[in-house]
């Protein structure tokens, strides 16, 4: 039996529907999956109606963008109760940021001469949780650039003319807001950020494991970061990160975590939701 716990779909800046999803992780034969959309959990009920039909045992999650040390990481969050009212609260914070963002890239790329409009990214993202790849199709469809790469080449990597950094929680916060929601923290593809310096403290703080099976770690990068989980006392996750279309090929089927993680990671949320619950705190 094995799971993809690292998933995208429409709802964030993945191609597929909650549907599509669920039909492509049934067609690859996974027992489990985790949808991580960024900053977002909106595709999660349908997801598991999709999951649950298709006899798919569906994980509530989502990638939450922070950072440590001037680093960008990106922690994904799982079990999340998403009635959570803080919870709640401060995704829809994360994702007006998100809007204002591509308000600021689209008035930097119209002072370079590209004249989109904030709201033909908008329609063209039907989410609330849009992102830089949405900036970049906008400019493919109205003809700016041929290609997604070219997007992010002239205008969307740092120090290119339309690039606008993005407020971002600490690692310590991102950790807390998910434990607080009844969920498990887990520090996603550690081989892309190597930053590795950061993880004694995060442990600390109470994250929870490492993602250390994903599609752009190799055999070693995986291997050491099996090492690292092991040394910290961390769950190991792992997923494909798949975007569907979005970034040439699809990656679901790419990663097949054994269920053996889940199981740990699932006995992980029992334990933090105990934690927070009032017996817990009367005892
Ligand atoms: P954002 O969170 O809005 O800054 O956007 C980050 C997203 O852009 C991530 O999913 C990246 O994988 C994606 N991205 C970064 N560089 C590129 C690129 N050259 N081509 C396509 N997608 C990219
Ligand atoms: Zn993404
Ligand atoms: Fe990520
Ligand atoms: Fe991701």
């Amino acid at each position: 039996m094995h799971a993809d716990l690292h998933l995208h779909t429409n709802f964030s800046d993945g191609t597929y529907s909650p549907e599509e999803l669920a039909a492509q992780a049934a067609r690859n034969r996974l027992h489990a999956i985790a949808l991580t959309d960024h900053d977002t959990v909106e595709g999660c009920a349908r997801a598991r109606v999709a999951c649950e039909a298709a006899g798919i045992e569906f994980i509530t999650g989502t990638e939450l963008t922070a950072e440590q040390d001037d680093n960008e990481l990106h922690i994904l969050g799982y079990f999340i109760d998403v009635e959570n009212p803080r919870f709640r609260v401060e995704i829809g914070r994360f994702q007006a940021v998100r809007q204002n963002r591509i308000r600021e890239m689209v008035s930097r790329l119209n002072a370079v001469n590209v004249p989109i409009s904030a709201q033909e990214v908008f329609d063209l993202a039907n989410c609330h949780s849009p992102g830089r790849p949405h900036v970049a199709r906008a400019l493919v469809k109205a003809g700016f650039c041929s290609s997604l790469d070219e997007a992010f080449e002239r205008f969307l990597k740092k120090h290119r003319p339309a690039w606008v950094p993005k407020f971002k929680m600490s690692a310590a916060d991102a950790i807390e807001l998910i434990h607080q929601a009844g969920g498990v923290a887990v520090m996603a593809h550690p081989g892309l950020n190597r930053t590795d310096e950061v993880i004694p403290g995060m442990a600390e703080a109470g994250l929870d494991g490492l993602e250390c099976f994903h599609t752009k770690h190799s055999t070693s990068v995986t291997e050491h970061y099996l090492g690292l989980a092991e040394r910290f006392k961390l769950l190991v996750t792992g997923g494909s990160d798949c975007h569907g279309l979005n970034k040439g090929k699809p990656l679901i089927g790419t990663i097949k975590l054994p269920y053996e993680y889940v199981e740990r990671l699932k006995h992980r949320a029992a334990r933090n939701r105990a934690a927070l619950s009032p017996a817990a705190c009367s005892s």
